[in-house]
């Protein structure tokens, strides 16, 4: 699977399935997709069915991946996993969906992405269970209709809003995740502490978590930095100074922001004072790519009301300035 921020490292996945929650009441915090999804899991156990096709969406890092394993082995079936690029004909998903046994959850990240031959053949085996595969070319050309197993679709996508709307109809179970609070981030963290062997004090676990952008996939990767930091300067354990003093010299400040979300901040203070500035202007001047911004950097400044979308493009919130250390244009300009 995708863990880009740990793919030069090459030992970051496997401790990252070490740490992996496997059970949904190992699940910590999103309590209403919890609460909901036990629901239906425990009613399609009882009924003896597939679960309803169930979307996860939100920004990445939040646990789609992880919650779609889950809902499999909560509900005791096989997990097939695959992704909207990797699909690139209609064989490619066709011969995954010949594969599956009944009631198992085929988990499609990125479904945004998929291309829209192979959504074509997706529909009809998401409503009734089955194939409509086109074989040989021309006037040879005829339609053979396979019958699948019926099965669970458990699609992931960190943007919703690029989903065609007969895909999105689809799912029974659309499901958005939200950003962790501080206090669910320090459960992860302590936990994810104690199985990596390192000790944390609970003040060192909390000072981790307020910086991790409420996103447990980067609360997994600070902790880890933070733990190398505690053996090579410290004493092996986590306090709070140590791990203080560990972030700030990894470039993350005290509201969780990196390098890449103060240069974005401070483009739009200081290029265009304050905005409002349009995306593809900020793409540009920053070299990053459009989705990169709107997936990645955006969506936690908006939560932490530091930027505005507006129809004329992004701004400044009044609490980016003070965070930047700066002050807002009109006041300097009497
Ligand atoms: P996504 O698919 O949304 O990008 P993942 O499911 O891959 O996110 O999760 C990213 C990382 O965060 C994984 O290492 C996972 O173990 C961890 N993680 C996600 N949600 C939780 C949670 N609720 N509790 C503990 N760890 C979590």
């Amino acid at each position: 699977e995708p863990l880009p921020e740990d793919g030069p490292e090459g030992r970051g996945e496997d401790i990252d399935r070490a740490l992996r929650p496997q059970r949904l009441d190992e699940f910590i915090g999103q309590a209403e997709a919890r609460a909901n999804l036990s629901i239906f899991i425990a009613s399609a156990r009882q009924r003896g069915e597939a679960m309803d096709h169930t979307l996860f969406h939100g920004p990445p890092g939040l646990g789609k991946t992880t919650l779609a394993q889950i809902v499999a082995r909560e509900l005791g079936v096989g997990f097939r996993m695959t992704s909207g690029p990797v699909l690139a004909r209609a064989g490619d998903l066709a011969a995954i969906l010949t594969n599956l046994e009944a009631r198992d959850v085929l988990f499609i990240d990125e479904i945004h992405r998929l291309n829209p031959a192979v959504e074509e053949v997706l529909y009809p085996a998401l409503e009734d269970f089955e194939l409509d595969l086109v074989i040989g070319e021309g006037p040879a050309a005829r339609t053979v209709r396979i019958e699948l197993q019926p099965f669970t679709l458990v699609g992931a996508t960190t943007r919703m809003g690029l989903l065609t709307t007969p895909l999105r109809d689809r799912f029974g179970i659309p499901t958005r995740l939200q950003f962790y609070t501080v206090d669910e981030l320090h459960e992860i963290v302590s936990r994810n502490a104690r199985k990596l062997g390192a000790p944390a004090e609970d003040a060192g676990a909390r000072e981790i978590a307020r910086r991790a952008r409420g996103t447990p996939r980067i609360a997994g990767r600070l902790l880890r930095r933070v733990v190398d930091f505690a053996i090579v300067e410290g004493d092996g354990v986590i306090t709070r100074d140590l791990a203080d003093n560990a972030l700030s010299r990894l470039g993350v400040d005290h509201l969780g922001l990196d390098g890449a979300d103060r240069r974005y901040l401070r483009l739009i203070a200081e290029s265009y004072m304050g905005g409002p500035v349009g995306i593809e202007t900020l793409s540009a001047a920053l070299s990053e790519s459009r989705d990169a911004l709107e997936e990645v950097i955006e969506p936690f400044l908006l939560q932490q009301g530091l930027i505005q979308r507006t129809p004329r493009g992004r701004m400044l919130a009044h609490g980016a300035w003070s965070h930047l250390g700066l002050v807002p244009p009109q006041q300097t300009a009497r």
